[in-house]
């Protein structure tokens, strides 16, 4: 296969992605894109991430056969179980690997933006273990609707910086993470939650989250005796989790990769944050992709029940991916994505967090042989959504004072 879905020199997916930055940030990119594939590559550095990711974040993460949703769906479901690592979603394996990276360069302070909350848990995390300065740039909506992580972040010694601008969401809060590294460039870090950014940030990010899908060949062709499926389905925010899950089947022309993106109340509703279905090209926090954007290049509030897909573009990875057709984006509503968390609670005993819960809820909207294996991505898990789960419980037959 030539087409390029992993970056070029300039850091460009087709003619997706690139480094479109302040002038003061250019050293820092400049260094950081000299330095990092050396550094994620050398024989000291795998050994520190593999031993953490096995010991501390409880990896490999189990390839659950759901009985039930064969079931449902009338072929083999998969779910690759992010949502058992430490901290309780996938992000944790990209910030183990940024940190073990800023340690590298020799920096002292890290800063960080976050939707979820899952970002910022997962660096305040990192950073305790490390005993290095946390900063987590994180909007002032999300704070409100997260709040059990604004106060794990907090136990575990990071400064939370609430971000007004905009509708207080994460696009906002990339933003003021960019700003301070403008004001902070030599000393600080910008651990970034997701494959997004300028190059080389979604090739780190990526391969950072890579192990997902190596896992998943591994213990696919232990139990199948194939280590392809024949769906591979992520939800898809920024596109982390999705980058990672997709990885080493990029160029497997056997495997459809499926990407749900947040519908909100629906894609023409206004209220939505269905970057594919909806973007069109422009540049978005240091690189050109599909961005949610009016008439005059302004960016569009997104909307999205989940905090971790409430994001007005996507890496640009996904942005090639979509454009070649490798990759299918579904967009799945709130409404969707919320039964799809019920289904799964109720048939196997896992609540999802609510941006996996769009995964799941796309299967729905596909069909499937009897032969058929197919991959969810389990990206993390609900505890930090119960709120939002008990409120719409009794509209979904569920009864909530139980
Ligand atoms: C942050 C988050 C996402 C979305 O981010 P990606 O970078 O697109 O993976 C999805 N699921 C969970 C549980 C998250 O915390």
């Amino acid at each position: 296969m030539n087409i390029a879905f992993h970056p070029d020199s300039r850091g460009f997916y087709g003619r997706f992605g690139g480094i479109y930055i302040p002038e003061i940030l250019k050293a820092n990119f400049d260094e950081l894109a000299e330095k990092y594939l050396a550094i994620l590559e050398s024989d000291d550095f795998q050994n520190d991430y593999d031993a953490l990711l096995r010991d501390y974040v409880g990896r490999p993460s189990p390839l659950y056969k759901s009985e039930a949703l064969s079931k449902v769906h009338g072929c083999k479901v998969y779910l690759k179980r992010e949502d058992l690592n430490h901290t309780g979603a996938h992000k944790i394996n990209n910030a183990i690997g940024q940190i073990l990276l800023a340690k590298r360069m020799g920096k002292s302070r890290i800063i960080a933006e976050t939707g979820a909350g899952q970002h910022g848990v997962a660096t305040a995390t990192v950073c305790a273990l490390m005993k290095m300065p946390c900063v987590v740039y994180m909007g002032v909506t999300d704070i409100a609707r997260q709040m059990p992580n604004v106060r794990k972040m907090k136990l575990l010694g990071a400064e939370v910086k609430p971000v007004e601008s905009g509708n207080g969401t994460l696009k906002d809060a990339v933003n003021e993470a960019f700003r301070d590294w403008v004001t902070h460039p030599a000393e600080t870090f910008y651990l970034i939650g997701s494959a997004v950014g300028p190059h080389p940030y979604p090739d780190i990010v990526a391969r950072l989250q890579s192990v997902i899908s190596s896992e998943i060949k591994q213990q696919l062709l232990d139990k199948e005796g194939r280590d392809n499926m024949d769906y591979l389905v992520a939800c898809l925010g920024g596109g982390s989790n999705a980058a990672g899950t997709f990885y080493h089947y990029l160029d497997d022309a056997r495997v459809r990769l499926i990407v749900a993106e947040a519908g909100g109340l629906g894609v023409s509703s206004g209220k939505t944050a269905a970057t594919i279905a909806l973007g069109s090209e422009g540049i978005l926090h240091g690189a050109r992709t599909y961005v949610m954007q009016d008439k005059d290049g302004q960016i569009t509030e997104p909307y999205s029940i989940s905090a971790g897909l409430d994001y007005p573009g996507v890496g640009p990875l996904h942005a090639q991916l979509a454009a070649t057709k490798r990759a299918t984006p579904i967009a799945v509503n709130d409404d969707e994505a919320l039964a799809a968390a019920y289904e799964l609670n109720a048939l196997d005993g896992i609540l999802p967090a609510i941006e996996s819960a769009h995964a799941l809820a796309a299967l729905h909207k596909l069909s499937f042989k009897p032969t058929d294996i197919v991959v969810v991505t389990l990206s993390g898990r609900g505890d930090k959504d119960i709120d939002t789960y008990m409120k719409y419980a009794a509209q979904y037959g569920i009864n909530p004072n139980l």
